[in-house]
C-alpha cells in the first residue's frame, strides 16, 4: 500500500486536495465510546481503506486513541493492517476464503465465520490442533448476506462434540436497517440475536454498527463496530449528524467565464443559463470521486460547492476532470484563477452531495480518488 504521507509532486501541481483530519477520527471514536457502558468495547470498522480515508493512517490514529479491535472486509486488508498494528485484534468480516487458513494464522487474522462450511473448516482446524483458535461466528438475523441461519447456528452449537475445542471469540450479527431507527427490522433482529445467543452468555456478543451505537444501549452488547460515524458520515438518515467532519475536498478554479442567457453548459447541454451567468470551472470530476449523479439539468438542481461562505451550485454535468460552478452571486475577489473551492467539508456534508446523486455518503467517501494531493492533519 503506498504511503500517501509522501507527496510525490509539488502541491501547486494538483487539481485539488483531500485533507483528512486524523484528530477528528480519534475524537469521533471517543465520542462513540462515551455512549457505551464500561463493559462494552468500542472497536472500529476500517474496511475499504478506512472508508477511503487511508487504512494505515486511520488505523494508527485509532490505535493511538485507545482502539484495540479492528474490522476489515477481506484478508488482504487485514494483512496490510497487521503490518501497521502488530498488537491489534483484527477481524476479516468477509470470513474465511477456501484454502487460506495458514495465512490467517500466520498474520493472526480472525475470520468472521459466515457460513456452515467456514465454521466446519475452522472447527476441523481446532480439532486437529487440540485447541481453539480465535474467530468470530456470524449469525444471520435477517439481512441474508453472510451468517449462519439461526437454526444452523443452534444445531451446531448445541452439540459440544461437533464444536470440538473451538470457542468463538465473538458472536455477531449485522443490522439491515440501522439508518432508519423506526424500522421494525431493528427490533426483530435485536430479539432474534438475543434469543439465539442466550445459551452462550459466556461468549462476547456484537450487533451494532454506527447506527446501532447511536440507537442506544440495548443494541450495544459487549462490543460495537462503528465505521461511517468515525469518518464523519451520517449513520442515521434525516437526523442531525452528531459526528465531526473528517474529510475536506478543495478543488482549484481553472478559469472563470461568462455564459450568456439561453446558452447551455457542459456535456449533453443539460443545463441552460436562465440569466447571464458567471461560471467557475474547477479541476475535479468524477475521476476524483465527485459523484456524476450530482449533476444539474434544467429540471433538477445538482449539488453545490462553497466559496468563502457563499453557495456555488453545480451547473450541468459533472465530467471526468472538471466541474462547472455557478459563481454569479459570489464576490469577484473570491473567484480568482487558482483559488480553492470547498467541494466537501465542514460546509458541504458528504451526505448532501450523495443525496443529489441518489446514493449515500459511504459510497461517496470510498470513491474519493487518488488524484488529489492527500494531506493528513495529525492527532493534536
Ligand atoms: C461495514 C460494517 C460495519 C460498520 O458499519 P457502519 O454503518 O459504517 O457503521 C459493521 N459491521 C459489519 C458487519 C459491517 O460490514
Amino acid at each position: 500500500m503506498p504511503n500517501r504521507l509522501e507527496t510525490p509532486f509539488h502541491s501547486d501541481l494538483y487539481g485539488g486536495r483531500l485533507t483528512i483530519d486524523l484528530g477528528a477520527i480519534a475524537q469521533n471514536w471517543t465520542a462513540l465510546k462515551n455512549r457505551l457502558g464500561d463493559a462494552t468495547e468500542c472497536a472500529a470498522a476500517i474496511k475499504a481503506d478506512a472508508y477511503g480515508m487511508g487504512q494505515a493512517q486511520a488505523g494508527q490514529a485509532l490505535y493511538d486513541e485507545g482502539c484495540r479491535t479492528f474490522f476489515v472486509a477481506v484478508p488482504t486488508e487485514a494483512i496490510a493492517l497487521r503490518r501497521v498494528l502488530p498488537d491489534a485484534v483484527i477481524y476479516a468480516l468477509n470470513g474465511l476464503l477456501p484454502g487460506t487458513i495458514d495465512h490467517y494464522l500466520e498474520h493472526r487474522i480472525r475470520p468472521v465465520l459466515g457460513s456452515h462450511a467456514e465454521l466446519v473448516e475452522w472447527i476441523d482446524l481446532c480439532k486437529g490442533a487440540g485447541r481453539s483458535f480465535d474467530a468470530a461466528v456470524h449469525v444471520d438475523t435477517g439481512i441474508h448476506r453472510l451468517g449462519l441461519s439461526p437454526s444452523e447456528f443452534t444445531a451446531t452449537f448445541s452439540k459440544p462434540d461437533q464444536m470440538g475445542p473451538f470457542i468463538p471469540s465473538l458472536l455477531m450479527s449485522h443490522l439491515a436497517c440501522g439508518s432508519n431507527p423506526t424500522h421494525v427490522m431493528n427490533d426483530h433482529q435485536l430479539r432474534l440475536f438475543r434469543e439465539v445467543t442466550a445459551p452462550h452468555a459466556h461468549i462476547r456478543r456484537s450487533l451494532a454498527n454506527s447506527a446501532g451505537v447511536l440507537m442506544g444501549p440495548e443494541f450495544h452488547f459487549d462490543l460495537v463496530r462503528p465505521g461511517i460515524s468515525l469518518y464523519g458520515g451520517q449513520a442515521i438518515e434525516n437526523e442531525p449528524n452528531p459526528m465531526k467532519p473528517v474529510a475536506k475536498v478543495e478543488a482549484r478554479i481553472m478559469i472563470v467565464r461568462d455564459v450568456p442567457e439561453g446558452d447551455t453548459i457542459g456535456y449533453g447541454a443539460s443545463h441552460t443559463a436562465g440569466r447571464p451567468l458567471k461560471n467557475a470551472v474547477v479541476a475535479a470530476g468524477y475521476a476524483d470521486g465527485l459523484l456524476r449523479g450530482a449533476s444539474s439539468t434544467d429540471s433538477r438542481p445538482g449539488g453545490f460547492a462553497m466559496i468563502g461562505g457563499h453557495k456555488a451550485p453545480i451547473l450541468g454535468r459533472i465530467s471526468m476532470d472538471m466541474i462547472t460552478l455557478d459563481v454569479t452571486d459570489v464576490p469577484d475577489h473570491l473567484v480568482r484563477r487558482g483559488a480553492f473551492v470547498e467541494m466537501l467539508g465542514p460546509n458541504v456534508a458528504a451526505a448532501d452531495l450523495a443525496a443529489y446523486a441518489e446514493t449515500i455518503d459511504y459510497e461517496y467517501l470510498t470513491s474519493l480518488g487518488q488524484r488529489f494531493e492527500r494531506i493528513y492533519r495529525p492527532l493534536s
